[in-house]
């Protein structure tokens, strides 16, 4: 089964949303649902828990 923010960098889903920014690590869209001013921010990786996301990704969270 794959996760749905990996179906959404698959341009597939509910959340596919018009993307804003990009860069090797991260995704940054707006929310499909329509949320003026609500920007979800992806992780490239796959990461189930936050704990799994490398410390070079969570710096570039901060
Ligand atoms: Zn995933």
């Amino acid at each position: 089964m794959v996760c749905l923010i990996c179906r959404k960098h698959g341009g597939e889903g509910p959340l596919v949303g018009p993307r804003v920014w990009h860069d090797d690590l991260v995704v940054v869209t707006h929310h499909p649902a329509g949320f003026p001013g609500h920007l979800l921010v992806d992780s490239r990786r796959h990461a189930p828990e936050l704990a799994d996301l490398a410390s070079r990704l969570t710096e570039h969270f901060r």
